[in-house]
């Protein structure tokens, strides 16, 4: 997808999509200084697919431009990262979820998973840190915990001070996913070596579950090697409930997906997230 985006901004300038993409490209650095209220989050329910309760959430960045509507993050997070702003937008996605969680736990359940998207490049960012600290503070304060999902694309490329960086992540109690598994190129040599704690598979092996007896075995097999390291395992993109029975038929720990829920603001979420066994 980067790779698409880099061909789209640098090659193409003078064809029409090239000529937009440039615009967006623009329109997103003024936004990124100029235009915080542009930006906002959802949030995205996932689940025990076991019990079928709720197990955390994903926050997902949303970018509404006057002139360009609403562009997904499909398209301006690889601009923001080969532009080099990719700091500044994970800015505006912390600033938008202090905003939105409250300081003490209040009614909300205990213990939900608090996911947010980094890129794998930028983990080396020595800025990174101070940055996502008081929104790692926040989370314990609530009485939840913090997620990071790494895309696998890039996990090849992972330098030994980006290991550092997630190991360290890790002892701070921030758990590590890899995003779109399957997608990449990590091979099961070199999976056992990264300190991550959970696969999120790809919702492309998903779509195709209950289809053919084929697509279940992919998603056994990443399921056989996830028990075998002591990985969880996440499934992305349920949209049937054929999908959803064979998941937890496969004993696949926690799933997101439009069959569920949507992602929506925290606002309107907010009674999902309440205990409703406490007074
Ligand atoms: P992702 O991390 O793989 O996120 C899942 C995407 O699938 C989200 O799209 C979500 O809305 C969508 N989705 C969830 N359930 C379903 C379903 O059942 N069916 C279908 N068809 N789609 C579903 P979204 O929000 O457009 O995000 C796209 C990508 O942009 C994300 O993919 C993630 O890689 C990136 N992204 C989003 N927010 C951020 C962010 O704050 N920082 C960074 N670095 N990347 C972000
Ligand atoms: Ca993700
Ligand atoms: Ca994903
Ligand atoms: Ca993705």
């Amino acid at each position: 997808l980067a790779g698409r985006a880099c061909y789209r901004i640098y090659c193409a300038a003078d064809t029409e999509q090239g000529r937009y993409q440039q615009r967006l490209s623009e329109a997103l650095i003024a936004s990124l200084k100029t235009a915080p209220e542009e930006f906002r989050v959802v949030y995205q329910p996932q689940y025990h697919l076991a019990s079928g309760q709720i197990a955390g959430l994903e926050a997902l960045l949303r970018w509404d431009h006057p002139e360009f509507g609403s562009v997904s993050p499909s398209d301006f997070v690889p601009i923001a990262e080969h532009r080099g702003h990719i700091h500044e937008l994970t800015g505006h996605l912390v600033r938008c979820l202090l905003a939105d969680l409250p300081q003490s736990p209040g009614r909300l359940l205990p213990g939900l998973r608090l996911a947010i998207n980094i890129s794998a490049r930028q983990i080396t960012d020595s800025r990174l840190e101070a940055l996502l600290k008081p929104l790692f503070q926040r989370i314990g304060g609530i009485g939840w915990l913090p997620e990071i999902e790494i895309t696998e694309t890039h996990l090849m490329h992972l330098s030994v001070p980006c290991l550092d960086r997630l190991r360290e992540f890790g002892r701070q109690g921030v758990i590590v996913a890899i995003d779109d598994f399957g997608t990449g190129y990590s091979s099961l040599a070199y999976l056992h070596t990264l300190p991550v704690h959970v696969l999120k598979i790809d919702r492309q092996f998903i779509q195709r579950l209950g289809e053919k007896s084929r697509d279940s075995r992919i998603v056994s097999a990443i399921l056989g090697i996830a028990d075998a390291l002591e990985l969880e395992v996440v499934a992305e993109g349920i949209e049937h409930e054929e999908q959803y029975r064979k998941l937890r038929e496969l004993k696949c720990h926690r799933g997101q997906g439009y069959l569920m829920a949507r992602p929506a603001s925290w606002h309107s979420l907010n009674g999902a997230l309440i205990d409703q066994h406490q007074e």
